[in-house]
C-alpha cells in the first residue's frame, strides 16, 4: 500500500507478440499511456526467436489468395483435434475473432502478413485444411527500427542459413525439401546480404528481418509510430489489489521497485515457465530439463505466479508446446527439430534400439511421445536419432548441415561430443549403449518399409503433413528411405519444447478468473502466461502465437473502454 509512483491507461508486462499487439491496438483504441515493461535486456521474447508463423483460420490473406473457408469449417475442426478440454465459447471466440485481429491490424498498423500453403497438422480430421490458415510476416527492413533494431532479440541459428542469413518460412521449406528452384533462391539471399554495405560495415547481424524478427519489429515499428514506452530490464515483481481489483502492478526498474498504476487494466504476457526447474518438477511430466527447452531462459513463470498470488486460477500446467530437441553441450540453447524428422532416411530409437512414434508426426506429438512411450524395460531417455551416409549427404538435421556443405571434418568439436559415428549397425549400437539386435531389427523393418511405402506400426508418411517436409523425390514414401550405407551416425534426442502452456484461466476477453470463476476486475493475460486455448493440442503452425496476439487484441479492446 502506499502512493503510485507513476501512472498510465495500460500496462503491459513482457514484450512478445501478444504484449505488444496489446500494446499497439491500446493505443490505437485511444489509450494514451501504454507502458510495456519488459524484465531482460532485449525486446521481443521467445516470439522473436520464433519462426513468425500465426495461424488464423478464414483470414482475409487466404481470401486474396482464393482459399474457402469458413469459422464453422474452423470450430469443427478445432473440435475435432482439442475435443472438449477448451470451452465452446472460447474456441469460437477463437475461430470468429483471430481473422479480424489479423484484418484489423493490416488496417491500422504495420503488421502485415500472407497465408502460405503450410499444412494444418491434422489435415485428414473434419475441417481440417492442406494450407494458408497459416500466415508468415512480410520481412521488413531493420532501418524502420532505428536505434531499437540492437535491442530486438536476436534470431537463433536455427533459423538462419549459414549462422547469418535470415529466411522466410516459405525459403526455409525449399531449402530443405531442395524443391525446385532453391539453389537460386540461396544465390539471391546470399546477394541480398552482401551487397547491403552499410550493413555489413555495422556488422553480422542482417537488417532484412524475417520470420519472429519480422512479426515483432513490425510491432515495434507500430509502437514507435505510436510513441509507445517500453522499458527494458524493468520485470514485474508482484500485482496491486484492492477487494478483489487489480489496480496496478510492482515494477523494478533500476533496482528500484516502482509501484505503478494502471487506470484501464494490467495485460500479462509474460511468457510460459518453460525456464523454472521447480514449477517443471512441480507440473510437468518427469523427467524434466529447461535445458531442452528452445525458448528464452526469461520465462520463469512469473507473470503466472504473480496471478495465482492474487487468487488466479490456473490450468493446462501439465502441457508443453512439446517439440524434439538435440542439446549441443555449452550451446546457450538446444536446436528444436521441427520438420528434419520428417526427411526420408533416419529413425528415432529408445535404449532398446526399437522405434516408439512416428518420426514425421507433429513436433508437439512427437515430443509427448518420449513420456507416453517411456517403459522400465524400453526407456525412451535416453532416445537417439539414427540416419546414415545417404542421409548425412543429402540433408541437414538439427546443427549439422548436408554433408555437401558440411563434411565430417568441418563439424565442431561440441557437435562432437555427442554426435555418435561407426562403420556398422552394431558398432553404433554399443557406442551409444542402446541394445543392438533390437537396432539392427528396426533399421530391417525401416529398409522393408521403404521398398513398400508403408509403416504399419507408426504410419509415417501416410498423412498430408508427414509429406509436407518429406522428400519429393523419394518414393514410394517421400518420408522414408533405407538405412543402409555406412558410415552411419547418431545423435541423443529429447523431448524439448517451446514454451509450457498451462496459465491463468481466462475469459473471451482474456480477463483472468479466480478458484470460483469470477473475472479479476483489472487483470488480463495472454500467450503463455495463460492456460491455452488449444487445449494439450496444436492443430496447426502458429497457434501459439495466433492466439498470443488475438487474445492481446482483445484484451486490449476491452481494457480501452474502461473507466
Ligand atoms: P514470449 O514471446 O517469450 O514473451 C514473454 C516475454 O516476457 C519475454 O520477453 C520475457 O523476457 C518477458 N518476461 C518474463 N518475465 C517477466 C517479468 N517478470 N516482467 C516483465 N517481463 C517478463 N510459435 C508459433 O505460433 N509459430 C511459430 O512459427 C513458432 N516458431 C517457433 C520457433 C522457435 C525456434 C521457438 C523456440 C518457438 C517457436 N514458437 C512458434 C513458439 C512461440 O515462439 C512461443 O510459444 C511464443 O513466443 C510465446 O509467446 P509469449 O508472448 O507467451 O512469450
Amino acid at each position: 500500500n502506499g502512493p503510485f509512483d507513476q501512472e498510465v491507461d495500460l500496462l503491459v508486462v513482457g514484450s512478445g507478440a501478444g504484449a505488444l499487439t496489446s500494446a499497439v491496438v491500446a493505443s490505437i483504441e485511444g489509450c494514451k499511456q501504454v507502458l510495456v515493461v519488459e524484465k531482460s535486456d532485449r525486446y521481443g521474447g521467445t516470439s522473436a526467436m520464433s519462426g513468425g508463423g500465426i495461424w488464423i483460420p478464414n483470414s482475409h490473406y487466404a481470401r486474396q489468395e482464393g482459399v474457402k473457408d469458413s469459422p464453422e469449417e474452423a470450430l469443427q475442426y478445432l473440435k475435432a483435434v482439442i475435443g472438449d478440454e477448451v470451452s465452446e465459447e472460447r474456441l469460437t471466440t477463437y475461430v470468429e475473432k483471430a481473422a479480424e485481429m489479423l484484418e484489423y491490424l493490416a488496417r491500422n498498423s504495420r503488421v502485415a502478413f500472407e497465408s502460405v500453403p503450410y499444412s494444418d497438422y491434422y489435415p485428414e480430421m473434419p475441417g481440417g485444411k492442406e494450407g494458408h490458415r497459416t500466415h508468415q510476416p512480410l520481412p521488413i527492413s531493420a532501418k524502420h527500427l532505428k536505434e531499437h533494431f540492437l535491442q530486438l532479440r536476436e534470431p537463433p541459428p536455427q533459423v538462419l542459413v549459414a549462422g547469418k542469413l535470415t529466411m522466410t518460412m516459405k525459403e526455409g521449406r525449399a531449402f530443405l525439401t531442395q524443391a525446385k528452384g532453391w539453389m537460386f533462391t540461396a544465390v539471391m539471399m546470399a546477394l541480398r546480404y552482401y551487397l547491403d554495405i552499410p550493413g555489413r560495415l555495422k556488422g553480422k547481424r542482417s537488417r532484412r528481418l524475417t520470420m519472429g524478427n519480422a512479426l515483432v519489429g513490425q510491432l515495434r515499428w507500430s509502437m514507435l509510430d505510436r510513441g509507445i514506452d517500453l522499458w527494458l530490464q524493468s520485470p514485474l515483481e508482484s500485482l496491486i489489489e484492492e477487494n478483489g481489483v487489480v489496480l496496478g502492478a510492482v515494477i523494478n526498474r533500476n533496482g528500484k521497485s516502482l509501484r505503478v498504476r494502471a487506470r484501464k487494466g494490467v495485460v500479462i504476457g509474460a511468457g510460459g515457465f518453460e525456464h523454472n526447474l521447480e514449477m517443471r518438477k512441480k507440473y510437468l511430466p518427469q523427467p524434466t530439463n529447461p535445458d531442452w527447452s528452445g525458448s528464452q531462459i526469461n520465462n520463469t513463470g512469473d507473470g503466472i505466479q504473480a496471478a495465482m498470488a492474487i487468487g488466479a486460477k490456473t490450468d493446462m500446467m501439465q502441457h508443453a508446446w512439446w517439440a524434439p530437441s538435440v542439446k549441443i553441450p555449452k550451446w546457450d540453447r538446444p536446436y528444436v527439430i521441427f520438420a528434419e524428422r520428417s526427411l526420408p532416411g533416419l529413425v528415432i530409437v529408445n535404449k532398446a534400439g526399437k522405434r516408439f512414434q512416428n518420426e514425421a508426426a507433429p513436433y508437439l506429438e512427437s515430443g509427448l511421445a518420449f513420456y507416453t512411450a517411456n517403459k522400465p524395460d524400453e526407456p525412451t531417455f535416453p532416445s537417439f536419432v539414427v540416419f546414415d551416409a545417404t542421409f548425412r549427404k543429402k540433408f541437414p538435421f538439427g546443427p549439422i548441415a548436408p554433408g555437401y556443405s558440411m563434411p565430417d571434418n568441418r563439424i565442431g568439436k561440441r557437435i562432437w561430443d555427442v554426435l555418435v559415428k561407426a562403420d556398422s549397425i552394431e558398432a553404433l549400437a554399443e557406442k551409444i549403449g542402446v541394445d543392438a539386435k533390437g537396432l539392427k531389427e528396426t533399421v530391417r523393418k525401416n529398409n522393408e518399409y521403404a521398398k513398400t511405402g508403408t509403416d504399419p506400426e507408426f504410419h509415417r508418411g501416410e498423412s498430408f503433413y508427414d509429406r509436407y517436409y518429406g522428400d519429393a523425390r523419394t518414393s514410394p514414401n517421400p518420408c522414408i528411405a533405407p538405412i543402409s550405407e555406412a558410415p552411419y551416425y547418431a545423435l541423443p534426442i529429447h523431448p524439448g519444447d517451446i514454451g509450457t502452456k498451462g496459465g491463468v484461466l481466462t475469459d473471451v476477453n482474456g480477463r483472468a478468473v479466480d478458484e470460483q470463476g469470477e473475472v479479476i476486475a483489472g487483470l488480463y493475460v495472454i500467450g503463455n502466461s495463460a492456460a491455452s486455448v488449444m487445449g494439450s493440442k496444436y492443430p496447426g503452425a502458429g497457434a501459439t502465437l495466433g492466439p498470443a496476439m488475438t487474445f492481446g487484441y482483445l484484451a486490449a479492446k476491452h481494457a480501452a473502454k474502461q473507466q
